[in-house]
This record gives C-alpha cells, structure tokens and sequence, in this order.
C-alpha cells in the first residue's frame, strides 16, 4: 500500500507570529486557513516577501498552547496580500487563480493590486 499517494493534508488553521521590521519587542499574531505545510509556507513566505516583518514562527492552531485559541487572533487575510496594506472595511478581491489541484487564496485591496500579483505569481 502506498500511503504518501493517498495523503491529502487537511485545511486548517495556521498560526504565525512575527515581528513588525520598526519594533522587535513585540510579537504579532494572524491567522490564516492552509492545507498542509507547504501551503502554509507559501502564505508566509508571500507575507514575508511583502512586508518587511521578520517571521518569528508558524505552526497548525492546533498544536498552539491554549492562549492562541482563546486569543482573538486577527486574518492574515485581512491584509493584502500584495501591498499589505489592512483593509477590513471593504469586501476583498479575491485572486481565484486555478492549475491543477492548487488554487490561489490571496485577497487584495485593490484590482491594481491583483493585476500586480497576478502578474508575478502567476504569469512570470
Ligand atoms: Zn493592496
Ligand atoms: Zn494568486
């Protein structure tokens, strides 16, 4: 029996922490749905990549201790993921890119921001 073809990892929530690149004395939190670590590490590194915050850790919310559950931890998403800029007063726009079994879950603030994204994830 092959087992690794049949592995399907679950979507669940994620946990990240990091620092914001001005203040290293205080750690901040997001949460954010994955399927699997390398999902998980692709929400992130796309995070980091964006933003000039320093990734402290990430891990499933399930294996976090019981002050993350409680703890109203904000979306990742409600960033974009593109200019990173909080945008939780409007609807996001959603990337829904589509190949194969991998569909994108960013959100952006803007259409320009989606073009950009769209354009360098998915074209280039
Ligand atoms: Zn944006
Ligand atoms: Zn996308």
């Amino acid at each position: 029996m092959d087992h690794e073809s049949d592995y399907e990892p679950t979507v669940e929530y994620w946990v990240l922490a990091f620092f914001k690149s001005h203040s290293k004395n205080r750690a901040y939190y997001r949460q954010f749905m994955a399927a699997g670590f390398y999902e998980a590490f692709d929400t992130v590194m796309t995070f980091s990549e964006k933003t000039s915050c320093q990734i402290l850790w990430y891990k499933e919310k399930r294996k976090c201790d019981s002050k993350f559950t409680k703890l109203g931890i904000p979306l990742l998403e409600s960033f974009c993921t593109f200019c990173n800029k909080e945008f939780n007063n409007i609807e996001p726009i959603k990337c829904n890119y589509e190949k194969n079994d991998f569909s994108c879950k960013s959100e952006f603030c803007s259409l320009d921001c989606k073009q950009e994204h769209f354009y360098f994830k998915h074209i280039r």
